[in-house]
């Protein structure tokens, strides 16, 4: 059987190690193992979001509102668009995924920085698009519009704060991309960690109401990270009118759930949670900045709810993730983007205080 020609240059998306193969693989106990590999928030959900997926458990047979008429009301209330800017997805791995169908044919390029989410690749690779990317890990301003001049291409990926390197762009950055190119080019702006670095540095908080005047920008966000939904699956895209109405074309009906749908909404309304969040996190990254300086190795300022650690020649990446692993603790080793790193993400105290004391035992 022959597949499509695309298949041959795709990698699979290594997805983050799930606790039970650690469970299944090491005999270590699924209270016992501290994941710290997905940028899941370790706060859990909010008990008023899984209260509601719990009273909602009866409706599993229904189909769930496919205008999804309360959620994009609720995310225009919220972002001061109109509901029509927007489309939900499942996750913003769909969103991504319909941008990419929408747009991209063999002749396409996209551009994107030399480290970052993994998925913008594949979803184009599966349009047989070219992949451009930038020399830096870094979203730099002048690579992304030299190679924009260069090779033109279709879609530029700016992943603000960036995934899995930590850092961010500057709204006046993204702004001075967006301002330069033309509008034959889309410009994704994935905020999937966005709430984390608004947080941190007005400077640095870029919202979809900054952009959706724009005919050739999307705006990306998720529940998956801040608000702790990650296995309800909901994501949305805010843009244009005339562009989401494309995206549409793409999106096949009913594409989250009944749960997802009742769970999301009441996640908008439960801000507080959100807060409290990042609340936990500014707390205890200070002691993952310290634990570096301790060991004397580098990490990435970040602006996410994870920290990259930097390595230097005496430590290797993947020999820390396997020992860490073995210890029941898992991390993401970053390998595999061709850096001698490790992406952790930020847990409660107690996961902390677990992860550091694995990390002095195998360093
Ligand atoms: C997690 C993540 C997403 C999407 O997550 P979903 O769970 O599909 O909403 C998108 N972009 C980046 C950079 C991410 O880290």
């Amino acid at each position: 059987m022959k597949f499509n020609e695309a298949l041959k240059e795709i990698k699979i998306y290594e997805a983050g190690k799930p606790i039970e193969l650690v469970v299944r693989e090491f005999g270590i106990k699924a209270e016992n193992v501290v994941k710290l590999a997905s940028n899941e928030n370790p706060k859990g959900c909010s008990s008023k979001v899984a209260k509601v997926i719990a009273n909602n458990a009866h409706k599993a047979f229904l189909y769930p509102d496919d205008s999804m008429y309360e959620l994009k009301a609720a995310l225009a209330s919220k972002f001061s668009v109109q509901s029509d800017n927007i489309i939900i997805g499942a996750g913003s791995d769909q969103v991504l995924e319909f941008i990419s169908r929408a747009l991209l044919t063999p002749n396409d390029a996209v551009l994107m920085s030399q480290v970052t989410f993994a998925m913008y690749e594949i979803y184009a690779k599966q349009m047989g698009a070219k992949i451009i990317r930038t020399a830096s890990y870094e979203h730099k301003v002048d690579e992304f519009l030299e190679a924009y001049n260069e090779h033109k291409p279709k879609i530029i990926y700016l992943c603000t704060p960036n995934n899995p390197t930590g850092d961010a762009t500057s709204k006046v950055d993204v702004l001075k991309i967006i301002d330069t190119i033309d509008k034959e080019t889309l410009v994704v702006v994935d905020g999937a960690y966005m709430e984390y670095a608004a947080a941190k540095d007005e400077a640095y908080s870029i919202t979809p109401s900054d952009l959706v005047a724009y005919p050739n920008v999307i705006y990306l966000g998720t529940f998956s990270k801040a608000y702790g939904l990650g296995g309800m699956r909901v994501g949305y895209g805010v843009a244009n009118r005339e562009l989401i109405s494309e995206l549409y074309k793409m999106r096949p009906p009913f594409n989250i759930t009944t749960l997802s749908l009742a769970a999301a909404i009441e996640a908008t309304k439960d801000e507080e949670f959100v807060e409290d969040s990042i609340a936990l996190f500014t707390k205890e990254i200070v002691r993952y900045e310290m634990f570096a300086r301790e060991k004397d190795f580098d990490y990435i300022e970040s602006y996410t709810n994870f920290i990259t650690y930097l390595f230097n020649d005496k430590i290797n990446s993947t020999e820390i993730a396997d020992a860490l692993l073995k210890e029941g603790v898992i991390i993401r080793n970053l390998a595999s983007y061709g850096m001698n790193a490790v992406r952790i993400t930020i847990g409660t105290k107690e996961q902390n205080d677990r992860l550091f004391e694995v990390m002095r035992k195998v360093l």
